[in-house]
């Protein structure tokens, strides 16, 4: 809205001016008309001003803020963010409350969600966390039944303490997380007085393409402080915000909350040696072992301007991660990089990453196009396809690719699907399978539309369908008036057309 000239009166949601907000009715005492148009509009767009509500982490605050990097830590890893001590970084942070819906009280005794999009030069990093540095399980598929368990019982729509313990006593690997909800931390007074961990273990990879693993972790710098649980039930008796309040009124009046951010770094030798999986989500790093190295400062300095636009609607998905920081093994990991970006999808549709709050600061083009809520400028006319020859097409760029991860049995990469295989053998087998008037009528069509690409798309062609059997090249050539002899000398059957057609 700010870029919008200030209206000097009402306007229907297409601009139109409204002369008055009273119902067009036939006489005083109505019936209304259908034609007051302006009327349906407000009734329609009010019925449709909820989206739906996040199934975890429904009630939240959010605000904008900086972070700056203290300390050098480019040995392990090249993300931008990091390259230079004083750099400075734009970032949104939301904080949550787990198991409560969107209008539950925020003084209960609950995890807290501690998710941060940093809006970096290459791209949004967002790190979707918890004031907690483990959680309840560590295989994906107890998730959505772990929740079921923190939710209502489905028959009298209570929450329920025997599905939460009837869960919890069959999986010992929540007793760490239990042990922490239930401690004093369990209901903390506000959230500028929580800690917050990435939780899961992620990768670092640094300029010479080496990876390490590292955990995040946020400290406060206004210190942990908690409730007791009757000063938590007082003042959800008054007041079902106090974590939002407290959050708004202190960045409002300039009392701007801030954390350390420090890190702990595993090398992969020390990972095959700890003594216990270094990727499992329900186990700490000891800190004896894996000192803190402080990286640097995050303050919340801005309040958003409008709650839905900017907190309800902020995406975060822990798969968006930019060159040098990247995931583990760890197996909720793996599965929230899939589950997060759905559930925006979801709420928030396939263009989610063009709402203000969600959309990268750095220069964004890919083919991806159109779906619902696609701004006016949807990429407008660039290449939609890849690999293209066009002058306007954007390439991916070799220098971020990340070294391939060795599993010991087998090794993760990007393998190009072009290498060692033959695309030509069994096309060409087919063509030679045809009678005469089958390989005339192919040929035909074939150079009835390729006639219309440009003359270097034409020739990259044609040295494939020589490939697969000259016949069916020297066809199509003649047929698009080529001489084949003048024009491209050197394709004979052995030319590798491939490598010319590749953009990489
Ligand atoms: P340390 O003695 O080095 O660490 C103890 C840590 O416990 C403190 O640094 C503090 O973490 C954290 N802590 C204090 N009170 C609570 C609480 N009520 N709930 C959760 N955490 C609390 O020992 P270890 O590193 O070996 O860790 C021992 C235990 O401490 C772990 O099993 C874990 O439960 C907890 N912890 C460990 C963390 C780690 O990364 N090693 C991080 C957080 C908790 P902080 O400084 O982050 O506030």
């Amino acid at each position: 809205m700010t870029d919008q000239p200030k209206c000097p009166y009402m306007t229907t949601a297409d601009g139109a001016p409204i002369a008055r907000q009273h119902a067009l009715t036939a006489g005083p005492r109505g019936p209304v008309l259908m034609q007051d148009v302006a009327l349906l509009e407000q009734m329609q767009h009010f019925n449709r001003e909820r989206i739906p509500e996040r199934v975890v982490h429904a009630k939240g605050s959010g605000a904008y803020g900086t972070f700056t990097v203290t300390h050098d830590i480019t040995k392990y890893t090249k993300a931008d963010m990091f390259s230079e001590v004083g750099k400075k970084t734009d970032l949104f942070l939301r904080f949550s409350t787990v198991a409560g819906e969107r209008g539950a009280a925020d003084a209960e005794r609950d995890v807290r969600g501690f998710a941060v999009k940093f809006y970096t030069n290459e791209g949004n990093w967002d790190l979707v966390g918890n004031n907690t540095p483990v959680f309840f399980i560590r295989d994906p598929y107890k998730f959505a039944n772990f929740i079921h368990t923190q939710k209502r019982d489905p028959k009298t729509n209570l929450r329920n303490n025997d599905m939460q313990w009837d869960f919890w006593s069959q999986c010992p690997e929540s007793l760490h997380q239990v042990t922490i909800l239930f401690s004093d931390r369990g209901l903390p007074a506000s959230y500028r007085h929580i800690n917050g961990y990435g939780s899961h273990t992620y990768s670092f990879i640094n300029n010479d393409n080496q990876r390490v693993w590292c955990k995040f972790h946020f400290k406060t710098n206004q210190g942990i402080e908690n409730w007791m649980d009757d000063r938590g039930a007082e003042t959800i008796g008054q007041d079902r915000e106090s974590h939002q309040r407290d959050l708004f009124n202190a960045i409002e009046k300039g009392d701007f909350p801030s954390w350390s951010v420090k890190v702990q770094i595993m090398t992969q030798e020390q990972a095959d040696e700890h003594q216990w999986n270094p990727f499992d989500l329900t186990k700490v790093w000891p800190h004896a072992d894996f000192p803190l190295h402080e990286v640097g400062q995050m303050e919340l300095n801005k309040n958003p301007e409008n709650y839905h636009a900017e907190v309800e609607q902020a995406a975060f998905k822990p798969s968006n991660f930019v060159p040098g920081i990247g995931p583990s093994p760890d197996k909720v990991l793996q599965a929230r990089l899939m589950s997060y970006a759905d559930t925006h999808l979801h709420r928030l549709g396939v263009n989610h990453h063009q709402i203000p709050v969600n959309a990268p600061r750095c220069p964004v083009m890919h083919t991806m196009r159109d779906g619902q809520g696609a701004t006016a400028e949807n990429y407008g006319g660039a290449t939609n396809y890849w690999p293209s020859t066009r002058p306007d097409a954007v390439n991916p760029d070799e220098k971020f690719h990340d070294p391939a991860w060795d599993l010991g049995n087998s090794i993760v990469d990007r393998y190009d699907s072009a290498v060692d295989h033959d695309d030509y053998t069994q096309p060409g087998n087919l063509y030679r399978m045809f009678d005469e008037g089958q390989r005339d009528r192919l040929t035909t069509r074939i150079a009835g539309v390729l006639g219309d690409a440009r003359e270097e798309i034409q020739m990259l062609q044609l040295c494939h369908f020589f490939r697969a059997d000259p016949d069916y090249g020297q066809r199509i050539a003649t047929k698009l008036g080529i001489d084949v002899s003048k024009m491209m000398p050197g394709a004979t059957h052995d030319q590798q057309p491939v490598d010319a057609t590749r953009n990489t």
